[in-house]
């Protein structure tokens, strides 16, 4: 008889530090359900999820692309219709000098994309703490560490400055800047983006600018400035998509602007080209639905904002009245991020609410956080009811447990 000896098949070391803790929580929530309770979910930037429903005219736009035969694969780039949808929005926006445009597989795989072919193993991004995990993975992949900056929650989240600054060093490439933001709902004002640019234009950096969240403002005196808009002499590179305002998620759309000057972005927009044909394209059908979505109809974008304006007025109104919660309010997207003062750390906080009371949330560790920091990320989407259900079972735990 022969033995075969069994080896353990193990995963390449980088991968220690890849984690998304938004859906690593996800398995532990299933466990609950299994257990018979129903679970409350505010977790998950995902509207449709709740009562937000996808605008029909965008369906039927995908659904004639099937129909019509655009099943195979598309161009790289993405197909003509949607790029210059996509240039014409930017241009009425103040977008100049846009030098390439590109569709991909949701807005992360285009930060994949522009992250990768920028970035040499030990070279670092000058990312926000709380961060988006997406960004994290990715740089953990590319065997490049984080050069985390702090947003100040003091200062309603906004990044602070005279930090970053202090962080550039010899192998810092860029930096990223996520307006409005995911986890904090802030809005970064054009005063801190010119001098963030100004660092930028100091040190040669590359600015990222995730907007993803840019028609999803609900707080009446906020306003979003575009990075790209206010400065034509440094390469940016503008990531949004269908996601979040156009209500498909599960599409899979996103997109990147680069905009700067040619002679600077030429041999870097050349590398994240071939990475894209590399992958050969995003998904055909689908992409049918940009021109429509951006010139079509836009009134789900006022519901929307009505419902979320209310709901982050919920959320106020329970941090206000629950005792050890602290929150900025949030201006834009559909996230809170509330402070605990707390005595434990908010992994045991997260995964005893969950077991006690059912209700799910992230920790603020699980967005990059430094350690000691206690803050939970809420997803505000749910429905008034649910929003009013969970938060009440929040205060009871709260109250009980210190
Ligand atoms: N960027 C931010 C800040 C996000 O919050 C998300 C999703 O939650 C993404 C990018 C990724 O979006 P998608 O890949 O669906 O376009």
């Amino acid at each position: 008889m022969v033995t075969k000896a069994v080896a353990e098949v193990m995963a390449a070391s980088r991968m220690m530090n890849v984690r998304y803790a938004i859906r690593d929580l996800a398995v532990a929530a299933e466990e609950v359900a299994r257990e018979g309770h129903e679970i409350l979910y505010l977790n998950i930037g995902d509207p449709c999820k709740f009562d937000f429903h996808t605008p029909p005219h965008m369906i039927e736009a995908v659904l004639k692309a099937m129909v019509d035969g655009h099943n195979g694969y598309a161009e790289s780039l993405g197909i003509k219709p949607a790029i210059e949808a996509i240039r014409h929005q930017a241009e009425r926006d103040g977008f100049r000098d846009i030098q390439s445009i590109f569709i991909g597989y949701g807005s992360g795989e285009v930060i994949d994309s522009c992250l990768t072919a920028l970035l040499n193993p030990g070279d670092n991004v000058l990312t926000p703490s709380p961060e988006y995990p997406l960004y994290g993975a990715i740089l953990a992949k590319l065997d490049c560490p984080v050069n985390a900056y702090d947003l100040d929650e003091d200062k309603g989240w906004e990044p602070d400055v005279d930090e970053i600054a202090s962080k550039i060093n010899s192998r810092t490439r860029a930096i990223l800047l996520i307006t409005p933001n995911n986890p904090t709902g802030a809005v970064y004002s054009r005063h801190t983006l010119e001098r963030i640019l100004e660092l930028a234009r100091r040190h040669n950096l590359v600015v990222f600018a995730d907007e993803i969240y840019d028609k999803l403002i609900f707080d009446p005196d906020a306003r979003h400035v575009s990075v790209a808009t206010l400065a034509t002499d440094i390469p940016v590179v503008t990531f949004n998509g269908l996601s979040k305002a156009y209500l498909v998620p599960g599409w899979r759309i996103g997109w990147a602007i680069a905009t700067g000057p040619h002679e600077l972005l030429h041999p870097y927009m050349g590398a994240v080209h071939r990475l894209l044909r590399a992958r050969l394209c995003a998904p055909h059908p689908f992409q049918y639905a940009v021109k429509p979505a951006l010139e079509g109809p836009q009134d789900h974008l006022e519901q929307m904002l009505r419902k979320l304006r209310r709901r982050a007025e919920i959320t106020m109104q329970w941090a206000k009245r629950t005792p050890h919660v602290k929150l900025v309010a949030p201006k834009g997207a559909f996230y809170a991020h509330p402070t605990l003062h707390i005595p434990e750390d908010d992994l045991t906080f997260v995964t005893e609410l969950l077991k006690q009371k059912h209700v799910l949330v992230v920790h603020g560790s699980g967005f990059g956080e430094k350690p000691g920091t206690r803050h939970i990320r809420i997803v505000f989407l749910p429905p008034e009811h649910v929003l009013s259900e969970a938060y009440e079972a929040m205060t009871d735990f709260i109250q009980q447990r210190y």
